[in-house]
């Protein structure tokens, strides 16, 4: 956003055009003012210097901007997770073999990273996992139907296990954050 459009709706919003058009029309009628009046070199320098003037209010702007801009992106960042959290609706189902399979499978699969993954047991029975959190507090959330325990009730089948090695390997290659991060710029 910051690079983007962002600045044209802040901009709308605080009576900046960031995209100069409103300048150079100003500009052109301050210039057009003095035209016949004085030499048409004067009615140029008029003209330049006055979009010299508004170039500088512009980028000025843009960097008093950048402070708010990163604080709104932290804010973004930090409470996305706990909306996506409470929209999941996570359940409590009791620690049988096939969660204690995918609880070891985080923690074995984080190993290396610095952050601790919780496991979330959601209701959904589609069979979907997902990682996400922030600030190195992060949260497995895995679909209930995904935990079930194999027949012959030893931990969790390869399916299960296969998403979530996929999920927990997203945080690990640090996808977690640049996705959201991005996301919230
Ligand atoms: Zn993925």
């Amino acid at each position: 956003m910051y690079l983007g459009f962002w600045y044209v709706a802040l901009g709308a919003v605080l009576g900046v055009d960031f995209t100069g058009a409103t300048s150079l029309e100003a500009c052109a009628a301050e210039a057009r003012d003095g035209a016949g009046r004085v030499a048409d070199q004067a009615v140029l320098n008029t003209f330049l210097t006055c979009t010299n003037r508004m170039e500088r209010e512009i980028i000025l702007w843009m960097v008093g901007i950048g402070p708010v801009w990163a604080c709104l992106t932290a804010v973004i960042y930090a409470v996305y997770p706990v909306i996506l959290r409470r929209k999941l609706h996570p359940v409590r189902i009791p620690a049988d073999s096939g969660v204690r399979a995918a609880r070891q499978e985080a923690d074995v699969g984080a190993d290396g990273t610095p952050t601790h993954v919780r496991l979330l047991t959601t209701p959904g029975t589609a069979g979907g996992a997902r990682v996400f959190g922030a600030f190195g507090r992060y949260r497995l959330a895995v679909d209930t139907s995904l935990l079930a325990p194999r027949a012959d009730g030893n931990g969790l089948d390869e399916r299960s296990l296969a998403m979530i090695r996929h999920e927990v390997a997203h945080l690990r290659n640090r996808d977690v954050d640049i996705t959201y991060l991005t996301m919230s710029s």
